[in-house]
């Protein structure tokens, strides 16, 4: 697979042949991604620790089922303290706005790449606990704290990075979330406002009409990319 042959189909999650399939996993990620986890997965494990993928590739019509559910009131829609909001009877432009800052719209999600993932150690998570992708498990005191002070020091040296590292009131932090460089800014170059446009009205996407008219304050707020420090397009 060489640049040239990516297109919007792929980083809208519309296309998967771009990806790799791990070793003895079900995981897919693009081939770079996937060589540089396997490389600091072998890291982790000499450090002692399991590094393990929660989630990887992720297609358009996958986010759709978790959105459509969001926004109908048939899957739980967190707030900033990751208590459950009762969104049923908002208008649709306050639904879009809670859902987005914990997922993504349809055709944005990093997890359409192949070059993001969300991780966790197995081997951290108490017996009968399940995991919940929330911050609180991530920070000091959580399960996960260990693993996720070892991605910081280590990460960079593998190539990657966290692109929700920092809320500034568009997407939450998420600490399980990381993305190799390289391949996020190849795949952030074919991710437009046209292409997305594009691709949003040929869907059948709950909220759609308000979607397509609110886009451009979506995108500055929840949808422009975040790439590793000093990158531009
Ligand atoms: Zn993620």
């Amino acid at each position: 697979m060489n640049s040239r042959s990516l297109c919007a189909a792929h980083v809208l999650g519309l296309d998967e042949s771009h990806l790799v399939q791990l070793p003895d996993s079900p995981h897919r990620l693009l081939p770079a991604t996937a060589q540089a986890f396997c490389q600091m997965q072998q890291a982790a494990r000499a450090d002692g620790l399991d590094l393990a993928l929660a989630s990887s590739y992720r297609s358009f019509a996958r986010q759709q089922l978790i959105w459509d559910e969001k926004f109908q009131g048939r899957r739980p829609v967190l707030d900033a303290q990751s208590q459950p909001l009762d969104i049923r009877t908002w208008g649709d432009l306050a639904r879009i706005q809670a859902i987005l800052r914990w997922s993504a719209l349809p055709g944005t999600s990093r997890h359409h790449w192949g070059s993001d993932m969300d991780v966790y150690s197995p081997s951290l998570l108490p017996a009968g606990a399940s995991l919940r992708l929330e911050p609180w498990e991530y920070e000091a005191g959580g399960y996960f704290a260990e693993l996720s002070h070892w991605l910081t020091h280590n990460m960079a040296r593998f190539g990657f990075y966290r692109p929700f590292a920092d809320d500034q009131g568009g997407v939450a932090i998420e600490p399980w979330h990381l993305s190799h460089g390289t391949d996020s800014i190849r795949m952030a170059a074919l991710l437009t406002p046209e292409t997305l446009s594009q691709a949003l009205s040929h869907s059948t996407l709950a909220g759609k009409a308000c979607i397509l008219e609110q886009l451009p304050v979506l995108w500055q707020q929840f949808i422009a990319p975040t790439l590793p420090s000093g990158t531009a397009l």
